[in-house]
């Protein structure tokens, strides 16, 4: 049995102390929605303007022509980050999106967790999606998200391989776990100016996703926030009216 005098003693908790420290940092660096550590990335607007950022990830589905119709009809246009496999899936669905004005940007093409990742790797995932979202849509895209919003050393490299931003948000829904009315709650309660807020149309890469209760939360999150006043736009009018 090792016994510590009382000074080492404290000296050791210290460094176990600082070594959970670094360990919460890079966990904050790897997934925290404003860290930069690995490649540029934003998560907001300019908080001085009444305007919010719809974003909708892991689609296209063909759940997603329900929010299309959605969407057009209270005339908002929102930023969908697709998957490049789901894209291939539905190229129609892809299309019909970007028809509508919507923007579009780059999730990945198989939805991977980058962590302990290559470059290679993840310049990959970045690139055939981005030839499968061009190919359907004819929009090369200029911004990503990071599935689980986890990224990894190197992925500044393969972002600037094909010119991305990386975009994370002030609000990610829940709306894969929770119920439309605690949904909505969690959206509006943490709504703000400038605001960026990820939804789902689809999960991950799976075929036919339910995406039932996120649908039915926006019916009230919508009216809810344009009586707040807030007007929507996409990630790029948002970001270039900063
Ligand atoms: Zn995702």
């Amino acid at each position: 049995m090792v016994v510590l005098a009382p000074m080492e003693a404290s000296l050791w908790a210290a460094g176990l102390g600082a070594i959970a420290g670094a360990g919460a940092a890079v966990t904050y660096g790897i997934a925290g929605k404003s860290s930069r550590l690995f490649g540029p990335s934003v998560y907001r607007g300019n908080p001085g303007q009444r305007r919010i950022a719809l974003t909708f990830d892991d689609g296209p589905s063909p759940s997603s022509l329900a929010l299309l119709a959605y969407l057009q009809s209270e005339s908002i246009q929102a930023t969908f980050f697709q998957c490049g496999m789901n894209v291939e899936r539905h190229p129609e669905i892809a299309r019909a999106i970007a028809a509508a004005g919507h923007q579009i940007g780059n999730h990945t093409y198989s939805h991977p967790k980058f962590l302990f990742k290559s470059i290679s790797f993840m310049a990959w995932e970045f690139e055939r999606t981005q030839a499968a979202i061009e190919a359907a849509t004819g929009i090369v895209p200029r911004y990503f998200r990071a599935p689980y919003g986890y990224r990894w050393f190197g992925i500044g490299a393969a972002q600037r391989k094909f010119n991305l931003m990386g975009v994370m948000w002030t609000v990610i829904g829940q709306d894969w776990r929770l119920p439309a009315q605690e949904i909505a709650q969690y959206v509006l309660d943490r709504a703000s100016p400038g605001g960026i807020i990820c939804l789902h149309d689809g999960r991950g890469v799976r075929p036919d996703p339910e995406i039932a209760p996120m649908l039915e939360a926006l019916r009230e999150i919508v009216p809810a926030l344009k009586k707040q006043g807030y007007r929507f736009c996409t990630v790029d009018d948002l970001l270039r009216l900063a």
